[in-house]
């Protein structure tokens, strides 16, 4: 008992969760324990505090303050180095809810758009500030229907004719439902995503792999990444983390796990060894930024972590949306 104590406080302390919180939080069935202890294992050391933040309760992710709803009108404490970060792909975005713009010969491709109301300070100025023009950008390709990640969709169409990819799920559940405040901006709907279907530009593809259960067309994307003279495979999962705080059925749980092995799959078929996500709150995104701009010439990428590791990160995110959906009792 004293033992698990002195864990959970290691734990807490290593994600910043005030100590005095986890002593609110009711103890784990040993079922639960066992598979969040399977999940750290899977993790290992490099995704441990990625694991610690899939497997966390309701009250663990509270007090963390980083889901986007306790970041959205943070703009200070949000703001990020825009970056970038493969010969193709750039970073720009907040700290919480990032967007990846891809380059190629024909245009930008845009993973995400941000909120409405981050376009000029956020994505424009970023996107500038590392020397790229919004007005390429030619296609956004909406990971889900939130409007942290679509919300911005519509002023790029509006002001630069960007074309706006979405699953054909996700682009009914933006629509306003009656009696219901819109989330944000809608944008019209265009480009229907599709499973496995490429979307190509100026030669590159990025292959959208359907991860309904945060929303219901939620999309992770596979597309290639250029340092010097190699080309590797990133994977981006755009379904977030189904977390506890959330409050959502059972059901969208098991959907989300169905989901998460589906990616293990299809991202180790396809050999992904670089990681993405658009809410890198836990996936030490940053220190690898951080890394990357001081790198010396010939050292390896910090963000190409290899297919193993890609691997070991899913299989985790799997352990513990089984812990979570175990912890509702319907394990
Ligand atoms: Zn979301
Ligand atoms: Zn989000």
């Amino acid at each position: 008992m004293a033992n698990r104590f002195m864990r959970s406080l290691l734990v807490a302390a290593a994600i910043g969760i005030p100590v005095a919180l986890l002593a609110q939080v009711p103890a784990d069935t040993p079922q639960v324990k066992a598979l969040v202890d399977s999940a750290l294992r899977a993790a290992g050391p490099e995704w441990k505090e990625a694991a610690t933040f899939f497997c966390s309760t309701e009250d663990q992710v509270n007090a963390m303050k980083i889901l986007p709803s306790a970041t959205v009108n943070d703009l200070e404490g949000q703001r990020a180095e825009p970056m970038k970060v493969f010969d193709n792909l750039y970073f720009v975005g907040q700290k919480a809810v990032t967007t990846w713009a891809i380059t190629t010969p024909d245009g930008i491709i845009l993973i995400d758009a941000g909120y409405a109301a981050r376009v000029d300070d956020t994505l424009v100025a970023g996107m500038r500030k590392v020397g790229l023009d919004p007005a390429n950008i030619k296609l956004a390709l909406i990971a889900h229907g939130h409007d942290d990640h679509f919300g911005g969709a519509k002023t790029l169409h509006d002001r630069f004719g960007t074309r706006i990819g979405m699953s054909a799920q996700d682009w009914d559940f933006i629509q306003p439902k009656p009696g219901q405040a819109s989330e944000g901006p809608i944008p019209a709907r265009d480009l229907v995503l599709e499973e496995g279907r490429a979307v190509m530009l100026g030669g590159t593809s990025v292959t959208p792999v359907l991860i309904p259960g945060h929303t219901p067309g939620s999309m992770g994307f596979i597309f290639p990444v250029k340092d010097g003279a190699r080309t590797y495979t990133a994977g981006l999962f755009g379904g977030t983390v189904l977390n506890p705080a959330r409050r959502l059925p059972i059901a969208n749980f098991q959907e989300y796990l169905r989901s998460v092995d589906h990616w293990r799959d299809v991202t180790g078929r396809a050999k992904v060894e670089v990681e993405l996500m658009n809410h890198p709150i836990m996936d030490g995104l940053f220190v690898k930024l951080a890394t990357l701009k001081s790198r010396k010439p010939g050292a390896p990428h910090p963000l190409v972590i290899g297919t193993a590791s890609f691997q070991r990160l899913a299989l985790a995110q799997s352990d513990c949306m089984k812990a979570q959906i175990a912890r509702r009792g319907a394990g």
